[in-house]
């Protein structure tokens, strides 16, 4: 097993990984709210974890990775203001709860699925779980963590010794009022809801039994009852955004431990955000990118896998439409490199030598690349390797292609699919060549020769060559 260190938020250090058992790793990761499409900055979290595991496997851990699917309980506000989203989706949008949710989960696991992010171990729905939560609730009701008031079941977080330590907060500083408190029943704004008995809107649709009355769960209780179904009291690592660790992570901390009266998760890690000319990218505003926006532009999902591997997770990654042009330019080459080496190698994949068999120098490369996958996930060192390696003359091609295939498997761009690619465009860019034609041959008839010369150059530096005949300009494809 490779050595491997991690950053913990917990403490806010980079820290040797040690698994509770042996060479078994559990791991779970915040699943989907399914109201509505995963964007793409909801999806680069989904791209660091898939990252994270696929690591994890090649440095021989077995890795039980549990997701779950919020499809109850997530209101507007993360500290239990606003109204159910799945509630308030459905209402827009005329369907049932229930229609709702399936109808987004499955266009999440086509989303993840497109890139090449494997389907975790379990994944397991809120709404399949209410059981399990009450049962969790009970334990730390018993423990004497809560109270009611105003119809719902509160989490004290003055009880809890170790409250905000995550995040760093400070409660008696904060207290003075970080947030806006807007709940009357909660004795102190941190609190937070386990069970909600009054339903702040007409028409909740979703509604159980309870010992405190007929309701619904907090969000945050959710993920605390389905990982320690799935991964025991006590697990590894447990990962989301970074908006998580503050409130909703906080509070699952609070109240796991609350009910075990023991530690719950050894490492915390958190993906930074993705980012739209400096600002946030939120599924409630309603303005977000999804992965169908960058296929219907004419993107491969792989090249927003690629986009992403080429920033550190704990680094905010700026989304521009410039720089998944350029993840795709990279990820085509590495495409067409592959498919060149192939062909030098001249032997079919499943032959090759296998990684322990590779030569020594393609083997340092290997080497080097486990290395940054080794300290915290060190993708953009991971990712120069890959190309150093292909671009060293001295690496034979069969080793070459077995060392670059390797390391596909944490990358995960289907480089062993690899196949020539046909020069083509489609419909909308042959008019965009027709149109600057066009402007060129205007612009040579106003004898504008600049403005000419400068649209046959941005032609040209899209692989497009021009050629001038007597009955009019023709084009053709330079790759
Ligand atoms: P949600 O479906 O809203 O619960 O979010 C799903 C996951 O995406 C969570 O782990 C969030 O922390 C994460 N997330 C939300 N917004 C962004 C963003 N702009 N960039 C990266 N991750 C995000
Ligand atoms: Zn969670």
């Amino acid at each position: 097993m490779h050595d491997m260190y991690l950053f913990n938020t917990m403490g806010r250090s980079l820290q040797r990984f040690e698994p509770l058992h042996d060479h078994k790793v559990g791991f779970y990761g915040c699943g989907p709210t399914v109201y509505n499409f995963a964007h793409i900055g909801n999806l680069r979290t989904y791209i660091f974890e898939d990252i994270l595991v696929r690591t994890l496997r090649r440095f021989g851990y077995d890795v039980t990775h549990v997701m779950n699917i919020t499809d109850v309980g997530h209101l507007t506000g993360d500290d239990d203001t606003g109204e159910d989203k799945m509630v308030r989706s459905a209402r827009e949008r005329g369907s049932s709860v229930l229609e709702i949710a399936q109808f987004y989960t499955d266009a999440f696991f086509v989303d993840t699925q497109r890139l090449n992010i494997n389907r975790p171990t379990i994944v397991c729905k809120a709404t399949d779980h209410i059981q399990d939560m009450i049962d969790l609730i009970q334990r730390i009701e018993a423990n004497g963590y809560t109270y009611f008031a105003g119809g719902n079941l509160y989490f004290d977080v003055s009880k809890f010794e170790h409250y905000g330590e995550l995040a760093g907060l400070q409660l008696d500083q904060l207290k003075a009022g970080a947030r806006i408190e807007i709940d009357p029943n909660k004795r102190n704004p941190f609190d937070f809801v386990l069970w909600f008995t009054k339903s702040k809107f007409e028409n909740q649709a979703l509604l159980w039994d309870s010992p405190w009355g007929r309701g619904y769960p907090g969000w945050h209780i959710e993920c605390s009852a389905m990982s320690m179904k799935y991964l025991g009291e006590q697990f590894d690592i447990h990962a989301g955004g970074v908006d998580h660790i503050a409130v909703h992570h906080t509070n699952e901390i609070a109240q796991s431990e609350a009910a075990t009266g023991h530690k719950w998760v050894n490492y915390w890690m958190h993906a930074e955000f993705l980012v739209l000319d400096k600002g946030k990218m939120s599924k409630s505003s309603g303005s977000f990118l999804t992965l169908q926006t960058l296929v219907d532009k004419g993107y491969d999902p792989l090249d927003y896998r690629y986009f992403c591997l080429g920033g550190h997770y704990r680094s905010q990654l700026s989304f521009s439409w410039e720089g998944l042009d350029q993840a795709r330019a990279a990820r085509l080459a590495l495409v067409d490199r592959v498919v060149a080496l192939k062909e030098a190698a001249g032997q079919p994949a499943h032959s090759l030598a296998r990684p322990e068999q590779i030569g020594a120098a393609a083997k340092a490369y290997l080497q080097a690349f486990d290395d940054a996958l080794s300290d915290d996930l060190a993708m953009p060192r991971a990712l120069a390797q890959v190309w150093t390696m292909l671009k060293d003359t001295e690496i034979p091609p069969a080793d070459a292609l077995a060392c670059i295939l390797d390391m596909d498997r944490v990358l995960g761009l289907s480089l062993d699919a690899a196949e020539k690619r046909e020069a083509s465009v489609d419909a909308e860019t042959v008019r965009w060549i027709e149109d600057m034609i066009r402007r060129r041959a205007a612009a040579k008839k106003a004898r504008d020769y600049a403005a000419a010369d400068a649209i046959r150059n941005e032609l040209k530096a899209k692989g497009i060559q021009l050629e001038d005949r007597p009955d009019g300009t023709s084009w053709k494809l330079t790759n």
